[in-house]
């Protein structure tokens, strides 16, 4: 603006300089023309006079005058010049000042060089014979003056410049000095230049319109961002170049990464093709829903594209934790497919086993020996089906809360004796330590978790082994342990015999008469119960699994 105004001056005060200069010089020109005519004539009518009194003899008098003379009959024939030979000049007739002369009086006219650099002007004086006195003098053309004054004009020129400047930029600062300092946050307040009071009060309009919908913004932000934290879903929202605009805390822990992603592309956060088929589906303005494996753990990956005018201006992406769920029915499928399998091994024995008899083909006195094939199998049909029924129990929660006080010792001696005789027939010796201890429990359930630990530590065991049960108290903790001198489990195992069906050696497991769902129920029943699980093993040295109780929740040692 400094330099706007500035230049502007600067061009007023040149061009105003240069129009006075040829202002003045162009009536100083046509002054002294008018002047130089008014002479012309004086001498004109002078002459005029003489050549009446005195006669041609006048003009010798005249010979040496700057003025040119010339006398000129009424046919325009030059009668005598002072500056030339009149015998040798052409007619003058038709010359503008002698033609006006004859006709009027008297005649003038001005006449340029053939370089334009002089002026001639002439007067011409109708005398009374009908001769014609005609007196003319020259001066320089106007732009020969101007050019022969060009230097003190250069001059004045460079000084009129030079203060121009000086002023121009003072005043020039003085204008833009108080705009500068305008308070544009509260512009109402500021006392300059009135000219300038619309367009404050409308700066103060804005502003109040524009913190106004800042706040608005903000507040609306705010709502967003409580929303958005308090939701467990992750959130991300991008623009057209899927970069993240948005995003809550969900997302930043699912993806693992740290605040500092807003404006940078959505892919840094995930490059499989999955997250990256989803990204390009919203993008492209299709909706998609895709499971992401991150980490062991799964992902909803649910995106929409967000339109504008048609366009696909951004995309919303929602990131559910299905880990739960995930895992559950990958559990439940493998359990479905497992329970088909195991059901099918004893019932194609059976079937196998009574067809052959059915067709006759088994002599009468090893009937007895194929029906008890029949009969073990149907056994081991019984003992799965009903552990199937137990484990989907306790998974479905199904079983009503129906607890009461039981003696953790007690219960567990019960065990013991349930399962003498298979101890006996394998050679284990098993015995009980400890104390009394209550807990408010299932007895029907706790009895089979018992029984299941005491089960797997005798079949488990080896020759003249023997399995240890022991109730105590330690550091507020209520343990029931079985520990057995067996066999032992590796650690590549330990982590697995909790799961459904699996066995460590599945044919043993089978010889003895497992069915792979007695861990299985141990871990449930203990769940059911508020109880943790720790399993200890060494291979061929033993195992102990214990489980464990708090004492204020559970109960108490007497
Ligand atoms: P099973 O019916 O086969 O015994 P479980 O769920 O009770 O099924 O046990 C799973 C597997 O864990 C068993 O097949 C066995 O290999 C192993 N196991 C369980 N208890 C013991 C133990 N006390 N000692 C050694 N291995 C054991």
């Amino acid at each position: 603006m400094i330099k706007r105004i500035f230049n502007n001056f600067i061009l007023i005060a040149f061009i105003t300089l240069i129009s006075c200069i040829i202002l003045f010089l162009g009536i100083l020109y046509s002054y002294f023309g008018s002047q130089m005519t008014d002479q012309l004539e004086n001498q004109a009518v002078y002459i005029a006079q003489g050549l009446t009194n005195e006669g041609v003899s006048y003009f010798d008098d005249l010979k040496n005058t700057d003025t040119r003379i010339t006398w000129i009959n009424s046919e325009g024939t030059v009668l005598y010049d002072n500056k030339a030979d009149a015998e040798n000049m052409e007619n003058h007739a038709d010359r503008e000042e002698v033609t006006e002369a004859l006709e009027k009086g008297k005649g003038t006219a001005s006449r340029y060089s053939s370089t334009l650099s002089e002026e001639t002007i002439y007067y011409a004086q109708k005398m009374d014979d009908g001769t014609v006195i005609r007196v003319s003098d020259t001066r320089y053309t106007i732009w020969i003056l101007i050019w022969g004054m060009m230097q003190p004009i250069f001059i004045i020129l460079i000084i009129v410049i030079v203060l121009s400047a000086v002023f121009a930029y003072g005043m020039s600062k003085r204008i833009v000095k108080p705009i500068n300092e305008i308070d544009l946050e509260n512009p109402a307040y500021n006392e300059i230049y009135e000219e300038l009071s619309p367009l404050l009060t409308k700066i103060n309009n804005l502003n109040k319109e524009i913190s106004m919908r800042i706040s608005d913004a903000e507040k609306k932000q705010n709502e967003f961002t409580m929303i958005t934290e308090n939701m467990r879903e992750g959130l991300i929202v991008t623009n057209s170049q899927m970069n993240i605009l948005s995003y809550n805390t969900s997302a930043l822990k699912f993806f693992n990464v740290h605040k500092g992603i807003r404006n940078k592309s959505i892919l840094i956060l995930n490059r499989s093709e999955t997250f990256r088929k989803a990204v390009h589906l919203a993008r492209k303005g299709q909706y998609s829903d895709q499971i992401l494996v991150l980490n062991d753990q799964y992902y909803q990956i649910i995106t929409n594209p967000v339109y504008n005018n048609e366009e696909v201006t951004g995309i919303v992406m929602v990131i559910l934790d299905v880990t739960e769920k995930e895992k559950r029915d990958i559990l439940r499928r493998e359990f479905t497919s497992n329970v088909s399998h195991e059901l099918k091994t004893p019932l194609t024995g059976i079937y196998g086993t009574s067809e052959i008899i059915m067709n006759g083909m088994v002599n009468a006195e090893n009937i007895p020996k194929f029906a008890k094939n029949i009969y073990d199998e149907s056994g081991r049909l019984i003992t799965l089906i009903d552990d199937i029924i137990k484990l989907s129990q306790l998974d479905e929660n199904s079983i009503p809360e129906e607890k009461e006080l039981i003696d953790l010792y007690e219960i567990s001696e019960n065990v013991i004796a349930l399962l003498k005789n298979e101890a006996r027939l394998r050679n284990v010796s098993v015995e009980i330590i400890g104390k009394h201890a209550e807990i408010m429990g299932n007895s029907r359930i706790l009895e089979e978790m018992i029984y299941n630990l005491c089960d797997n530590a005798i079949k488990y065991n080896k020759e003249n082994g023997k399995v240890t049960v022991s109730v105590t108290q330690e550091d507020e903790k209520l343990k029931l342990s079985v520990s057995d001198t067996g066999i032992g489990i590796s650690p590549d195992h330990k982590d697995r015999v909790f799961e459904r069906f699996y066995r460590v050696d599945k044919s043993r497991s089978k010889e003895i008469g497992g069915t792979g769902l007695g861990l299985s129920i141990v871990k449930h029943a203990a769940a059911y119960h508020d109880a943790v699980i720790a399993l200890e093993s060494t291979v061929d040295i033993g195992t102990s699994i214990t489980v464990f109780w708090e004492t204020k929740r559970a109960g108490s040692i007497h």
